[in-house]
């Protein structure tokens, strides 16, 4: 996990956090990082099976609100 990080446009802390989305019926989750390039599928939107994944965190500068996104852990998909 990544703790104290710096804004790198005015050096600013930034805060952890993450960006969920809306699924259905409103069941929130958080974002997933997956490796290689989105393939789509008629039945489930895009295909993620077999795919390297890590939930995405992203900090936010408290100063200038820049957005920062890290992977740490890995994420079931
Ligand atoms: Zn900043």
């Amino acid at each position: 996990m990544v703790t104290e990080i710096e804004c790198s446009n005015c050096g600013g802390k930034m805060l952890r956090g993450f960006i969920f989305d809306r699924g259905h019926y409103e069941h929130k989750e958080q974002q997933v990082w997956v490796e290689g390039e989105p393939e789509r599928s008629f039945w489930s939107g895009v295909k993620t099976r077999d795919r390297n994944a890590f939930s995405v965190d992203a900090y936010r500068c408290s100063d200038c609100g820049r957005l920062e996104f890290y992977t740490t852990e890995q994420a079931d998909i």
